[in-house]
């Protein structure tokens, strides 16, 4: 099956990109929504969590206390190690389970950390939705309702521009109107129907 990888920086347009690739008619399957599964109350990662980092972690109702968390590992880089050695491989079966059972011609794999966390492995292509940063900015701070501060320090810490545009196979510049990137989109879509027939 012809999985395609999508990322791009904060406020890139991933999400507006996914919107359109789903009224394709194209499965989507989102990273950071199985990285919210795994941890719900329950599952075998939130028990393990619990244990390791202490039950203070848990809110009131055993759901996971996310910032609290965030908080604890920050600047903690065995803790980080530890938390990714439970979240992550549950994460990575969580991304392969969806993937298998997606059954439109090709899936899409959307993650912000796409090349950072090692899931492109699980896509054939990668696509890489691209920005100016200066109207990541504008974009991300106006949906967020944060500070062009805020958006910088998240922008500092991910990939730099350049080396996603290196790394993804194929590129879309999102710098214009939404109109731009769904035309584009659907050209790229012609082609992923021709390279999901030709496997
Ligand atoms: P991401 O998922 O990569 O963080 P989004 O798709 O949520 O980015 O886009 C960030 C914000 O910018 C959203 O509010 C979105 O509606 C808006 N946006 C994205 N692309 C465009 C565009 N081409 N024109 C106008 N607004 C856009």
């Amino acid at each position: 099956m012809l999985v395609i990888g999508l990322t791009g920086g904060i406020g890139s347009g991933k999400t507006m990109a996914t919107d359109h690739f789903a009224r394709l008619g194209i499965t989507i399957v989102d990273a950071d929504l199985a990285a919210r599964v795994v941890v719900e109350p329950g599952q075998p990662a939130l028990a393990e969590i619990a244990d390791t980092f202490g039950a203070e972690m848990l809110l009131a109702d055993g759901r996971l206390d996310r910032a609290r968390l965030r908080q604890r590992v920050f600047s903690d880089t065995a803790a980080r190690q530890h938390l990714e050695a439970i979240t992550h491989p549950r994460i990575a079966a969580e991304i392969a389970r969806q993937l298998a059972a997606s059954k439109s011609p090709y899936t899409i794999l959307v993650s912000p950390l796409l090349f950072e966390s090692g899931q492109a492995r699980f896509a054939q292509r990668t696509l890489l939705i691209d920005a100016d940063p200066a109207q990541q900015r504008t974009r991300a701070a106006a949906r967020d309702n944060t500070s062009p501060e805020q958006i910088d320090a998240i922008m500092a810490a991910q990939m730099s521009r350049e080396e996603r545009r290196q790394r993804a196979d194929d590129i879309l510049l999102n710098d214009g109107e939404p109109g731009h990137l769904y035309a584009a989109i659907e050209t790229l879509h012609g082609r992923y129907l021709e390279l999901a027939r030709g496997q």
